[in-house]
C-alpha cells in the first residue's frame, strides 16, 4: 500500500472513489491482469507508444473495471488512448449489435483526431468505427439495419441530436455501453442551446443498464465534477498534475 502510494505521488496521479483499480506500469500487464488482447498491446507498440502516460496508467484500469470516471490530465498527456484502449478492449470484435461505444468531442477537428487514433488502435480487431461527417450520409447509412455493422460512433454532439430526433429516429444508442465525452469541461457549460442540452439528450437515448460514462478534460472544473458526482454510480475522480479549477 505505501509502495502504491509512492508510486501514484511519483506519478503526480491522485484518485477518489472506493476501491480503486491499482494503476499500472507497463502494457504488458494488460494481457495478465485484465485480458487484453495482444493484438491490441502490439497496436499500441506499432503507434509507438512503449509505456503507458500516468493518466494511461491510472484511467486504463478503472475503466476494465467497469467504473465510471471523470479524468483530468493536463494537454499532451494521451487521454485519447487512455479512454480508447479499454473501449477497444470492452468491445472485443464486432457484434453486429449496433454503436455499443460513443465519443462525443467539441469539435470536428477534435472528433477527427479521435477517429484516426482509434482506427490505428483498432488495426486487426475487426471493429467497424464511424465518424460522423454529413449528416445526409448517415441518414442513408443508419437506415434500419445498416448501422448495426458499427461498433463505436465518434461525433461531435450538433448531428447526433439532429440524427437522433428525426422520425424514425437515424440513430439507436440502446446498446451504448460505454459514452465518452472528451474536452468534458466545454461540454458541460450551461444555457440555452449549449452542449449541456445537447449532452443530456444523447445521454437520454443511451438507455442500456449496463451504460457507463467516462468524462474526460485538461482542467478540474467544479460544474463537471458536481454533475459527475450527482449522476454517475460508483465513480472514480482521477487527476493527474494540479487540481487546478
Ligand atoms: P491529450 O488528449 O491528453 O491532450 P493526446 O491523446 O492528444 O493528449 O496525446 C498527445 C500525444 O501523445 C499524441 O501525439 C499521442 O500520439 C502521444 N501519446 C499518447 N500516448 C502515448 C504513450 N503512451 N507514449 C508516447 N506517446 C503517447
Ligand atoms: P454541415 O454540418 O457541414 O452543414 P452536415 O451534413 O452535418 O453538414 O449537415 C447537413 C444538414 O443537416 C445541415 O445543413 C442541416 O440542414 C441539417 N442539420 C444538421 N444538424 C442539424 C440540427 N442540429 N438541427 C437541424 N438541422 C440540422
Ligand atoms: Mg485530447
Amino acid at each position: 500500500q505505501e509502495e502504491l502510494n509512492h508510486f501514484r505521488n511519483v506519478q503526480r496521479i491522485s484518485v477518489t472513489g472506493k476501491r480503486v483499480a491499482d494503476p499500472i506500469r507497463t502494457f504488458d500487464e494488460l494481457g495478465e491482469k485484465y485480458k487484453v488482447p495482444d493484438k491490441l498491446v502490439e497496436n499500441l507498440a506499432v503507434c509507438g507508444y512503449p509505456l503507458p502516460t500516468p493518466i494511461q496508467m491510472q484511467a486504463v484500469p478503472i475503466m476494465l473495471q467497469g467504473r465510471s470516471l471523470m479524468a483530468c490530465a493536463p494537454t499532451g498527456s494521451g487521454k485519447t488512448v487512455a479512454f480508447l484502449l479499454p473501449v477497444l478492449r470492452d468491445l472485443k470484435g464486432p457484434q453486429r449489435k449496433g454503436f455499443r461505444a460513443m465519443i462525443l468531442a467539441p469539435t470536428r477537428e477534435l472528433a477527427q483526431q479521435i477517429y484516426r487514433e482509434c482506427l490505428r488502435l483498432s488495426e486487426k480487431t475487426g471493429l467497424k468505427i464511424h465518424l460522423i461527417n454529413k449528416v445526409s450520409q448517415a441518414e442513408q447509412k443508419f437506415g434500419e439495419k445498416s448501422s448495426k455493422k458499427y461498433d463505436i460512433l465518434v461525433s461531435t454532439p450538433n448531428r447526433i441530436c439532429y440524427l437522433l430526433s428525426r422520425d424514425p429516429p437515424v440513430l439507436d444508442f440502446s446498446q451504448i455501453e460505454w459514452f465518452i465525452v472528451d474536452e468534458a469541461d466545454k461540454l458541460m457549460e450551461e444555457g440555452a442551446n449549449s452542449f449541456k442540452e445537447q449532452f443530456d439528450q444523447i445521454l437520454g437515448a443511451c438507455t442500456s443498464s449496463s451504460r457507463k460514462v467516462a468524462l474526460f478534460s485538461a482542467t478540474y472544473t467544479v460544474p463537471v465534477a458536481k454533475w459527475a458526482i450527482r449522476n454517475l454510480k460508483g465513480l472514480v475522480r482521477v487527476t493527474v498534475g494540479e487540481r487546478n479549477a
